[in-house]
C-alpha cells in the first residue's frame, strides 16, 4: 500500500504566502486522493507492492497505463514540492548551488526572472522546475503530471502551477503566488541535498 508522507511542516507554518486554508485542501484532499487512487489502480496488478519510482518509470509514455502513471507521478511531485518549501525560505542561496547558478543559469537575478518565467508561461496545469542535467543546472516545466525524472534530470526544487496550488490564496494571479515563493519560501537546503544525488 502506498501511504500519504507526513508534511514536513504545520498547515500554517507557509501562511501569508501559502495559507493554512490551501494547504489544508492541496495536502489533505489532492495529494491524499491520489494516494487513495493509486492504491486502488494497483490492486491486484505487478505493481501493488512496487515502489512509487519503478510505478513511475514502468508507465510513463504508455497511453494503458496513464492512471498508474498519473496518480504515482503526482504523489511523487507533491511530496517533493512540500519539501522545497519552508518557511522563512526564498532568497538567493549559498554554496555550490549559488555558483551553479552563477556558471550555468547567469546568477541569480537571472534565475529569479527565469524561474518566475518558466513556471508563470507553463499553459494550463504543471510544474516549474530547477534540475540538474549533464552537470548543469536547468530550469524546465512539465505538464500535468510529468517529472523530469523519466527524462534524465536530477530535480533540484520545483513549484506547483496547478490553479488547486494557489486560487484560494491568489484567484488567476498566478505570478503574483510563483514570485512569492521565489523570494520567501523555496527552501535551498533540500537544493542542496538533491544536488549531491545528480
Ligand atoms: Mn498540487
Amino acid at each position: 500500500m502506498f501511504t500519504l508522507p507526513p508534511l514536513p511542516y504545520a498547515d500554517n507554518a507557509l501562511d501569508p504566502v501559502i495559507t493554512a486554508n490551501t494547504l489544508s485542501f492541496h495536502y489533505g484532499k489532492h495529494h491524499k486522493t491520489y494516494v487513495d487512487n493509486l492504491n486502488n489502480l494497483v490492486k491486484g496488478t505487478e505493481y501493488e507492492s512496487a515502489t512509487l519510482e519503478k510505478v513511475i518509470a514502468e508507465t510513463a509514455g504508455k497511453p494503458d497505463k496513464a492512471g498508474l502513471f498519473n496518480n504515482a507521478a503526482q504523489i511523487w511531485n507533491h511530496t517533493f514540492y512540500w519539501k522545497s518549501l519552508r518557511a522563512g525560505g526564498g532568497g538567493k542561496p549559498a554554496g555550490r548551488v549559488a555558483a551553479m547558478i552563477d556558471s550555468d543559469l547567469g546568477g541569480y537575478d537571472n534565475f529569479r526572472k527565469d524561474f518566475a518565467a518558466n513556471a508563470v508561461s507553463q499553459f494550463g496545469s504543471g510544474w516549474g522546475w530547477l534540475v540538474q542535467e549533464g552537470g548543469k543546472l536547468k530550469i524546465v516545466k512539465t505538464g500535468n503530471a510529468e517529472v523530469p525524472l523519466t527524462k534524465g534530470q536530477t530535480p533540484l526544487l520545483t513549484i506547483d502551477v496547478w490553479e488547486h496550488a494557489y486560487y484560494l490564496d491568489y484567484q488567476n494571479r498566478r505570478a503574483d503566488y510563483v514570485n512569492a515563493v521565489i523570494d520567501k519560501l523555496l527552501n535551498w537546503d533540500f537544493a542542496a541535498e538533491n544536488l549531491g544525488r545528480g
